[in-house]
């Protein structure tokens, strides 16, 4: 297994402490990676800025083709980085590769497109004499910080962007879940050259830290828990830099009386347990208009009672176990404090055996003030609540920090333009959730983050506009 990090185009063990990386359907330990020393990351970050003072200058084209290139050797390796993947994140086998693995393989190919549609918006004579022109330029080396719920694809959120704007990029894996970025560094440093990529291991709090606050980073992009976001803005308000944060959600379902209640129940299935309910997507706030709520209660309820929990490879296992004993504790301990105030119609437990098991739960007639209607539990949960009318409904769907995915659920147009209209949420899907594609933004508001990952738009953190004036003579 592929344990080394990548610093300025050489393969190294850490010389930090070494952290067992666990697998989650067990508790064993699968491997240990060592960390990055304090002198380690400096490396990293010298060589990074290093190559970018070349490969800022490649032309749009040379990185499209380096884009391209990453695409088809991630393919290549599609089933070995899918099997590290769902070892590191107890996620089920087929989902790992079939799920996750064609958007993050798609992410660099449509990186590579976008490289080469970077363009100023304007160049003429604005001053009598003198001809101006917007430059959109690579803004610099960039720190990039991915969590551990999808820690391949959200590399790659962190990486095609970046390298499609002609940044370089240190990039630090979430410490629990280093498996598949390290496997895919091996690969990538036969593509890009040397200082490109750089990848570290580390703890946030003290690697994550130093990285952030390097002075030679002049990018900050970190997709992560609020608390990191709010790290990484600290940071850059030290040395005023660029910074692009994905965090949290905490997404609110609103389901009308007219809505296909059947369709609301599947997606729920899939999507809210989907990860095992590790996502910032997550449909887990439901919403649901008086006359539907008992259908909907009912019609999830017969739902969610099915979801097979088990190991990554036990045949037919939907749902795997949370990413490690702590994510399971406090999933735990919010249903526990919520216990008191709703309805459990389904799960509320641990699993048995020694892996870090939730049951898919679902809580009913849930208070939206409570807690476990307004924070992230980032697990198996989902909680319904009922509303009269839509006023009723945007008003708590827009309460709280969060602002990045939601959805409406009903057969009238016109009232799902009117209630999306007005929603506070980077993204919102009508009569689905979850559907993602790299040509679309995933975008955030308010204490979700700021700016989006994927699209053209995800270029904006990485470049910056810049005016050149040339006089005539
Ligand atoms: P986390 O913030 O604990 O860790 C994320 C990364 O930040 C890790 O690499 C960690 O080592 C690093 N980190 C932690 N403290 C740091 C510090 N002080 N300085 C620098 N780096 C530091 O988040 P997590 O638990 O790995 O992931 C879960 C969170 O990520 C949830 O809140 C989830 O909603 C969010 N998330 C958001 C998106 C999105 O697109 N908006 C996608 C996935 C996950």
């Amino acid at each position: 297994m592929q344990t080394n990090m990548l610093i300025n185009g050489e393969l190294v063990a850490g010389d930090g402490a070494v952290l067992p990386v666990i697998d989650p359907a067990t508790g064993e330990a699968v491997a240990r990676v060592a960390e990055a020393s304090s002198e380690q990351l400096e490396a990293a970050v010298r060589s990074s800025a290093e190559a970018f003072e070349h490969f800022a200058s490649t032309t749009p084209a040379e990185r499209a083709a380096l884009l391209l290139q990453i695409a088809d050797v991630l393919e290549a390796h599609q089933d070995e980085l899918a099997e590290l993947e769902s070892l590191d994140v107890g996620k089920p086998w087929p989902s790992a590769r079939d799920d996750e693995m064609p958007l993050t393989i798609d992410v660099f190919r449509f990186f590579a497109g976008a490289a080469r549609t970077l363009s100023g918006s304007a160049a003429g004579e604005y001053v009598e004499g003198h001809t101006s022109m917007i430059r959109r330029d690579p803004v610099g080396p960039v720190a990039a910080i991915a969590p551990w719920n999808y820690p391949l694809m959200m590399a790659s959120w962190k990486l095609a962007a970046p390298i499609a704007a002609g940044c370089s990029v240190v990039l630090k894996p979430s410490e629990i879940t280093p498996l598949s970025t390290l496997r895919a560094a091996e690969l990538l440093n036969d593509i890009l050259p040397k200082g490109v990529l750089n990848v570290i291991h580390g703890r946030g709090p003290t690697l994550g830290d130093q990285l952030i606050n390097a002075p030679q980073m002049e990018a900050i992009s970190v997709t992560g828990s609020p608390a990191t976001g709010m790290a990484a803005m600290r940071a850059a308000s030290n040395q005023i830099r660029h910074v692009h944060l994905e965090l949290g959600g905490k997404a609110p379902v609103i389901v009308f009386d007219d809505a296909d209640i059947d369709a609301v129940a599947e997606t729920i299935r899939y999507g809210s347990f989907f990860n095992a309910g590790q996502d910032c997507a997550q449909p887990c706030r439901v919403l649901v208009q008086d006359g539907a709520y008992d259908r909907l209660v009912a019609a999830v309820e017969a739902q969610v009672k099915d979801i097979r929990i088990g190991a990554q490879k036990a045949e037919g296992t939907e749902m795997g176990p949370l990413v490690s004993a702590a994510q399971r504790d406090r999933v735990a301990g919010f249903v526990d404090r919520a216990r008191a105030s709703c309805e459990i119609v389904t799960g509320g437990a641990t699993g048995d055996g020694p892996g870090f098991f939730y049951q898919p739960t679902v809580l009913a007639n849930v208070d939206n003030a409570t807690e476990i209607a307004t924070d992230e539990v980032f697990g198996p949960v989902v909680s319904l609540s009922r509303f009269s009318d839509a006023e009723e409904a945007l008003t708590v769907a827009n309460a709280g920090p969060y602002g990045l995915a939601s959805s409406v659920w009903t057969a009238n147009v016109g009232r799902a333009m009117q209630v999306t209209s007005r929603l506070r949420y980077g993204f919102t899907w009508v009569n689905t959730h979850g559907v993602a594609t790299p040509e679309m933004p995933w975008a955030a508001m308010k204490g979700s983050g700021t700016g989006c990952d994927m699209s053209v738009y995800a270029l904006d953190a990485y470049t910056a506009i810049r005016h050149v004036m040339v006089a005539h003579g």
